[in-house]
This record gives C-alpha cells, sequence and structure tokens, in this order.
C-alpha cells in the first residue's frame, strides 16, 4: 500500500474522532428519532428528547412542568391528556409498560396527527417514560383504502359494502336503543333511465348519475346516508325521524329533485323521474337481507303503480309480490310444457268505423289475450302480460299470439265470404328486440295467403322510444312488409304530438283515459281535437279507445275522428261470437243527434 495513503487515512481519522461527542446514552437519548419524555410521579417533565419538543427554547423549559404547559405552548388541544395521564398512571400502578394511542389536534396546521404510545415505569417506580412514534402517514393511508373500499367511484356516494356494514351497524343501535325511534331505508330506483343510457350513450349516462348524486345530496341533510348500490340504485338511511310520515315527504322531496330537467353536453332529457319504496325499522323487520327485499319489493310496486312515485312497504305488498311469483312461476310452467291451448285463449274486441250519419259498421278487430291458470283461476293481462315481459316469456306467449290470431282471422275470412276487416293485434317491445319475429310475421302471411294490409300491429309509445338498432330495424321491417302500426294507448306517456311526423306509423289509438274525461275535462277535449287534426294532416288513421257512452261519441264524432273500439260498441268476444257477428254483416245504428243537444250543452 502506498504510504501517502496511510498517513491520509491516519488524519481523517484523527480528526474524526477529535469532532465527535464521545459516545453515551444520554446523546443517543436526545438524538432517538423517536419521542421521548420522562416524567416524575405528580405528572412534571424530567427529561424529553429533541423528537418531542423539537424547539430547543422550549424544551430547556420543560423540566418540572406538566403536558398542559407544554400542549398550551404548542398550541395543542388538551383532549388527549385525560388519557394520557390515566395510562402513566395504570403503568405505574401495574408495573408494567401500557400501550395506547393518541390524536394530537394542532390549531396551528389545522392537522391531527397520530401517535403509537406507551408508557413504562422505571426505577422502581420513581418515573415513568413515556415513548411514541409517529403513525399519521399509516392513518392517512388506511382511512383513504377505507375511503376507496367503502365508496362509489362514479358519484362518491357510499357504496354497497359500506350500506351492508353501516345498515349492520344502525340495525345494533336500534336493538339497543330502549326509546322508541324510527329509523326509515328508502330504496330509489332511477325510471327510464335505460333509454338514457340507450339512446345518448353510456357517457351521459355516467354524468346523469352524478348530477342524480348532487341533487341527492343537496336535498337530504348531512346526517342522512346516500349509497350507490349499482346501476341506477340509490338507498337512503334516514335516522331519527319523527314519524313515518316524514319519510313519505322526503321521498316526494327526492323523485321530485330527480325529476327535474337534465341539461348536459346541450342535450336535455325531462323524462327521467324516480320510483322509491320505503320500508321501516323496526316495525318492518330487522333483519338486513329482509328489509332489502322488502324495500325492492315496494319499489317495484311504486313503478309498476305507474313510476314517478313511492309506497312503504306492508305485509300486503308482500302478498302482492307472491302472487307475482306465483304468476310467474304458472306462466313458466305453461310455456315450458307447451299448453297454451289449454290455458289461453283470444277473444276479439270490434273496432267500427262510422259509414254514414247514425250507421257503424265493423271494420276489424283486436286479438285480446285471455288466460286461466289452474291454479290462479282467470288472470287479467294487465296482471300477467307485465310480468311476462319482465321475465321474458312474452317472446314464446306472443309467439302464439300470433300464430293462433292469424290463424283464426283466415277462418273469420272464409266463414265471411272474404268480407273485408282488419285483425289487430299486439305486439310487446320486447318482442321487437328479437331477431326471429319478422321472419315468423313473414311466413305466416304466407303460409296462411293474408293481405298483409288487413293486419294491424299494436305498439306502445315505448317501442318508439328505443333507440336500439334493432328495434328500429324491426319496425322498418313490419313496414316494408306492408302490414299497418298503430301506436297503442297514445296520449299516455312521453310521446309529444311533433313526434308523430317522425315514426313509421299508420295509425293511433288514443288512450282510454282520455275519451273516459271527455265530457268533464276541457283540456283533453282540445287535445283530442289537436290529435285528430294532426292525424288527418299525416294520413294517419285514428282510433278512439276505450268509449263507453253516446256522449263521448257525439264529441269524438264531431272532431271527426274516424274508428271507435269500446263497450259502447262491444265488448271483447269469444271466437265463436265474434264469427256470429261477423257472419251477420254486424253494423249498428246508433242516433248521435239525440245526444248531441246534451253533450255539448
Ligand atoms: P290495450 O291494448 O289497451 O287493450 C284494450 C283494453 O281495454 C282491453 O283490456 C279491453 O278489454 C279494454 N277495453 C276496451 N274497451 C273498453 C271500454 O270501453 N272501457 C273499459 N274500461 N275498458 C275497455 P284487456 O283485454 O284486459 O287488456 C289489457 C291490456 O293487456 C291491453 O291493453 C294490452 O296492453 C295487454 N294485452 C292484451 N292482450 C295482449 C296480447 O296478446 N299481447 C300483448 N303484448 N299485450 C296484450
Ligand atoms: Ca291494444
Ligand atoms: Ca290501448
Amino acid at each position: 500500500m502506498k504510504r501517502w495513503l496511510i498517513r491520509l487515512a491516519i488524519r481523517i481519522l484523527k480528526q474524526y474522532s477529535e469532532n465527535a461527542e464521545p459516545f453515551d446514552s444520554d446523546y443517543l437519548l436526545r438524538k432517538l428519532p423517536m419521542e421521548v419524555a420522562v416524567y416524575d410521579r405528580d405528572g412534571k417533565y424530567i427529561f424529553v428528547n429533541e423528537y418531542y419538543c423539537p424547539d430547543e427554547m422550549l424544551r430547556r423549559q420543560l423540566p418540572g412542568r406538566d403536558d398542559y404547559f407544554y400542549f398550551s405552548q404548542i398550541g395543542a388541544e388538551t383532549g388527549p391528556l385525560k388519557k394520557r395521564e390515566e395510562n402513566r398512571q395504570k403503568a405505574l400502578a401495574e408495573k408494567r409498560i401500557v400501550h395506547f394511542t393518541e390524536g394530537i389536534y394542532l390549531a396551528r396546521t389545522d392537522k391531527t396527527r397520530y401517535y403509537k404510545r406507551f408508557a413504562q415505569p422505571f426505577a422502581d417506580g420513581a418515573y415513568v417514560a413515556l415513548f411514541g412514534s409517529d403513525l399519521t402517514a399509516v392513518v392517512h393511508a388506511q382511512k383513504e383504502l377505507k375511503y376507496l373500499a367503502y365508496h362509489d367511484k362514479l358519484t362518491g356516494l357510499f357504496n354497497r359494502d359500506a350500506f351492508n356494514e353501516q345498515l349492520d351497524q344502525v340495525l345494533m343501535e336500534l336493538e339497543r336503543l330502549p326509546e322508541k325511534t324510527t329509523v326509515a331505508l328508502l330504496f330509489c330506483d332511477l325510471d327510464n333511465f335505460k333509454l338514457v343510457n340507450d339512446s345518448l350513450g353510456h357517457d351521459y349516462g355516467d354524468r346523469v348519475l352524478q348530477e342524480v348524486s348532487r341533487r341527492l345530496r343537496e336535498t337530504l341533510r348531512k346526517s342522512d346516508r346516500i349509497y350507490r348500490l349499482g346501476g341506477d340504485e340509490f338507498v337512503v338511511i334516514l335516522k331519527n325521524l319523527k314519524n313515518d310520515y316524514e319519510a313519505g315527504l322526503v321521498a316526494q322531496k327526492l323523485i321530485a329533485a330527480i325529476s327535474q330537467p337534465y341539461i348536459i353536453n346541450q342535450t336535455t332529457i325531462n323524462y327521467l323521474s324516480a320510483s322509491v319504496g320505503i320500508v321501516l325499522m323496526p316495525q318492518n323487520g330487522t333483519n338486513r337481507e329482509l328489509l332489502i327485499k322488502k324495500a325492492d319489493t315496494a319499489m317495484y310496486l311504486a313503478k309498476k303503480q305507474g313510476k314517478d312515485g313511492y309506497r312503504f312497504y306492508s305485509d300486503q305488498i308482500s302478498q302482492t309480490a307472491s302472487r307475482t311469483m306465483q304468476l310467474e312461476k304458472n306462466l313458466r310452467e305453461l310455456v315450458v310444457k307447451g299448453v297454451f291451448n289449454e290455458q289461453m285463449h283470444i277473444v276479439y274486441q270490434p273496432i267500427f268505423e262510422k259509414e254514414n250519419d247514425n250507421h257503424f259498421r265493423i271494420a276489424g278487430g283486436e286479438a285480446l289475450i285471455r288466460w286461466k291458470s289452474p291454479d290462479s283461476g282467470m288472470v287479467p293481462p294487465s296482471q300477467f302480460i307485465p310480468i311476462a315481459e319482465k321475465s321474458n316469456l312474452i317472446i314464446p306467449i306472443g309467439q302464439w299470439v300470433l300464430e293462433r290470431s292469424l290463424y283464426e282471422y283466415r277462418n273469420f275470412y272464409q266463414i265471411t265470404g272474404n268480407r273485408e276487416f282488419y285483425l289487430s293485434v299486439n305486439l310487446s317491445t320486447k318482442q321487437l328486440h328479437s331477431n326471429k319475429l319478422i321472419g315468423l310475421i313473414r311466413e305466416l302471411i304466407e303460409t296462411l295467403d293474408i293481405n298483409p294490409r288487413m293486419l294491424q300491429f299494436e305498439l306502445t309509445e315505448t317501442s318508439y322510444l328505443e333507440q336500439d338498432e334493432r328495434v328500429i330495424r324491426n319496425l322498418h321491417a313490419l313496414i316494408d312488409l306492408g302490414v299497418r302500426i298503430a301506436i297503442d294507448d297514445f296520449g299516455s306517456g312521453y310521446a309529444s304530438m311533433s313526434y308523430l311526423q317522425r315514426v313509421p306509423a299508420t295509425a293511433i289509438k288514443i288512450d282510454r283515459a282520455f275519451v273516459n274525461n271527455l265530457e268533464n275535462n276541457r283540456q283533453h277535449r282540445e287535445m283530442i281535437r289537436s290529435i285528430i287534426q294532426l292525424s288527418k294532416n299525416l294520413k294517419l288513421d285514428i282510433i278512439a279507445e276505450g268509449v263507453e257512452d253516446v256522449h263521448q261519441l257525439q264529441i269524438l264524432d264531431k272532431y271527426k275522428c274516424t274508428k271507435y273500439q269500446g263497450f259502447l260498441f262491444g265488448r271483447p268476444v269469444s271466437y265463436a261470437d265474434f264469427s256470429k257477428a261477423l257472419s251477420k254483416n254486424s253494423s249498428m245504428e246508433i242516433n248521435l243527434s239525440v245526444a248531441a243537444a246534451s253533450a255539448l250543452s
């Protein structure tokens, strides 16, 4: 080794040992990167290290003072000091190390720092040392993880995991509370949200969900918890309600807020609303899963009763729900066994047309399904069609209706000696989604040799609002087949009149609710008048549904309605009775002029 290098090393070592303080435990304690404070039995400081109190001036003042002095000097809240004192005493009394945690809030920085501490008695209890390591970063990381685990990314609301956990907590609290308090769970499902996604895309849908969350937060109190369970399902937990009535009021407010128009990216939608099911705790139970099921049932019923409303859960509801399940089971069995003809048949309601003055004749008939279940008896279509639609059973059932009614129509035709009249068949939107529909109809038309112009299909407005490509394609394919298409229940949904100009349709059927009210409701009269006017301009056929008395007919006739359907002209009747009516070349005399005087006075 070179001599000069050795010399250099010796010099460095010498310098180093001269500069360094002699190694002692005191030095180590002072510089230890961990808080150390040593107290006497009375809680006065004997020693604190630099980590505990970085400010040197203050550190020098501390011996002989207590925690309260130190905390007041650094501007820390003294809340945790009581616990600290207790733990020090405990360590002394029990002669052992005591572990605890501490959160110290510093007003100056408006931050809380967290510490893991332990108190250790020394010298036979003459003094006690307090050690502490900073946990703040760990606590923050934990909080963030917890936030991520319990919040919905899109909306920032609590998520399903948070909901499950917090509902359990609420239920536990309820069991402990002796006095009567009511907690309500509001299960909220958006109406028509699928339409938003389908027609405007998922990004737009996401923005709508964010806006919905914002409105929910704004409408509710800070203490109310809001959760997004996924999709367009939201839940609110309301604590400390004065009475049940209050929960209904909140539901109303929520629905009103959600129903306001949404203007996003210059596109406005105004058809979104919400249906809310409400369960009360503990009245409706204290089992989490059952409660959610009940709230869901109540929501489903709110939806079925025309959306845009709320329903409280009751055992009555649960009966309805179990009937729904029973019916779905029965329908499924029927479809699986394929025994349609045993349980189902089709009735026909005549559609009349005015020939002259008081003379009306049958122009067509609407096929309406009837079901007699061996378990449940006669079930009206208003009850089982929605169930069949929800479960997709409408596809095979609808296919049977098509086959059966077109077959019977061909027979009518032969019985009546080729009398011209048309058959109208209801199609559910679900059927329009099927890629087999057009093929099936085409095949039936060909094999039964039916003039497509004598066939009409009735679709509700929702079918037209579907932006699904296949639905649109099927609508146009129907028109290409040469059949007629009627918009059923017109006026009951969102369709505006201007939209009539754009859709593939050949007729509209004015909803029964409008005809019902004709005599007393001026607004309805005005609306029907303009619907008829516009339809005439667009060369659309107009059929008024649910005409029950001469007064209604008189008013409709004055507005130049062209076709009529309703109990006044005839109720739906069996195949045999309808055949008879047709072969008599059925027509009706209704004296309009008599009614005229009283109807419009
Ligand atoms: P819709 O298509 O609006 O059918 C007309 C309904 O009004 C029928 O009820 C009929 O009996 C009733 N109605 C007719 N005239 C009057 C009247 O003057 N006053 C009153 N109060 N009611 C009248 P129905 O047969 O119970 O059918 C109910 C609904 O079930 C139908 O409403 C339709 O939406 C659906 N539906 C019936 N059959 C079928 C079917 O084969 N396929 C599909 N997809 N839906 C069907
Ligand atoms: Ca119909
Ligand atoms: Ca209708």
